[in-house]
Formats: structure tokens, sequence, C-alpha cells
């Protein structure tokens, strides 16, 4: 079976204003979600606010979550809360999350692990961010893989291609204007479907929705889009711009 293809749109700490949150909600009303999953994940403050603001089915998708719940945990997200609101999907493990800044050293992939499995239990969807930084991706696609390995190895019991999306998005990539090139996003994407294949099953690696990110734009994303396991699009700096819908469109 076809696996139906998926972009989201993830405003960070963005915009600074209601009125542009307004704009960009906007942007994301525009996008024709007919042949496309859309999902948005806005700021902490945001979430709320666009709660239900999207008309075309586009899941509002915080960017983060806890594996605890409600309680004495400041600064954090509950599933719970986000059930109660309405929200069907969150995202982790992005690696700005993850500690490759330093800033939040806490998303290891242990906790990730716990944590997918804390929220998939609670009855969210949720998009798994995996990535290897530059020094990785310079040894090589074996190097690379090795990597997705380890960043996988705790929840490929987990993956259940009708709630996880896996999004792939080479560090090095994100948010710097170089994109990995169509065939080395491709040879990536299929090595990882091979290991899930190997360690999941077959039918799971089938299934699973493999999303590329790493300034993917409306330019690139036409040739992106054809490689056969790429199977959308995690978009940080160009979600926040008229083309997000334009990439919606090029691989629907
Ligand atoms: C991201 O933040 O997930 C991302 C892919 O950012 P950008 O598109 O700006 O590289």
């Amino acid at each position: 079976m076809p696996r139906k293809p998926i972009v989201g749109g993830n405003w960070k700490c963005n915009p600074d204003s209601v009125s542009k949150l307004d704009e960009l909600i906007v942007n994301i009303n525009d996008c024709d979600t007919s042949g496309c999953d859309v999902y948005v994940c806005p700021s902490p403050l945001h979430v709320f606010y666009c709660s239900d603001k999207f008309k075309n089915g586009a899941m509002v998708t915080p960017q983060n979550c806890n594996f605890k719940g409600c309680g004495a945990f400041t600064g954090e997200m509950a599933v719970e809360q986000m059930k109660d609101m309405g929200l069907k999907c969150v995202l982790m493990g992005h690696s700005e999350r993850r500690g490759e800044f330093g800033i939040f050293p806490m998303d290891d992939n242990s906790t990730l692990a716990t944590k997918l499995k804390y929220a998939l239990d609670a009855g969210l969807q949720v998009v798994f961010c995996i990535g290897e930084p530059l020094s990785i991706r310079e040894k090589g696609l074996d190097a690379v893989l090795a990597e997705m390995d380890v960043q996988l190895t705790q929840i490929y019991g987990l993956l259940d291609p009708a709630k996880v999306v896996i999004a792939y998005e080479p560090v090095w990539a994100i948010g710097t204007g170089v994109t990995a090139s169509p065939q080395d996003a491709q040879d990536t994407h299929a090595g990882i479907r091979k290991l899930i294949a190997e360690k999941a099953s077959p039918e799971v690696a089938e299934g699973i929705r493999i999303q590329y990110g790493g300034s993917a734009n409306a330019k690139n994303a036409p040739e992106l889009s054809a490689m056969p396991d790429i199977d959308g699009f995690l978009v940080g700096g160009a979600s926040l711009k008229p083309e997000f819908k334009e990439i919606v469109a090029a691989i629907s």
C-alpha cells in the first residue's frame, strides 16, 4: 500500500507576535491537504491559541512532551494536557532538544524511548526525529546508518506505522541552507528502512513514513519528493514563509 505523504512545519520559538502568528495560520489554512497529511509545531506558548485554528485538518503538534504527566515539572508539557486539548500528535527528539548544541542535554536515546512509549500509551501519535551530526556524515553512509541504528535501537519495538512517523533530519542540514542531495537523502532513508525491516519487521518498514528535514524548501522539495523512500518533509525555516504550501503541493 502506498504511504500517504506527510509534511510538518516546525515553527520553533517563532513568531514574535500574535499578529504574525495569525499570518502563519492563514498560510497553513491555504495548504491543500487533500493528498497529504500536514502538521504544525507551534511554540509552546502558542499551542493553545492554534489548537482550533486549522480548518483543513492540519494537526497541532507540540514540539516536546514529558514522560511523567502533570505535576511538579516546571516548564514541561504533559501529554495528558495535550489530549485534553484535543491534540492528537506530538514531536520529540528534535536535534535542538537532543543536546547537540549543549542547551538541552535531557533528550538522550533512552529518555526518548521512555517518552515515546508514554505518549503512545496515552493514545497520541508521534513524530520521532533522528539525525547525525556532520562529524558522522563525513565518515560516510555506513557510519550514518550505524548512528541511526543507535538512535532507533530502543524504539524498534514501538514503531507502529499508524502511530509513529520518523523524521530523518541530518543535524548539519538543519537551519544551515545546506540540504542533503536527493540521492544522499534517498540512500539514507532506504538504509533506515532496511534497518527497520531487519530489527522491527518488513511490514513495519514498508508502512512507516520517513520524512526528510534539513533546509527543505519550495525549490528543492520537488526533487527530494521524487525519491521513493522520502515520504514527506519536516520543515523549519521555510514553514515560516508562504512557500510552505508549495512544499506540501510538491509531495502531494
Ligand atoms: C527543523 O527544525 O526541523 C528543520 C528541518 O529546520 P530547517 O528546515 O530550517 O532546516
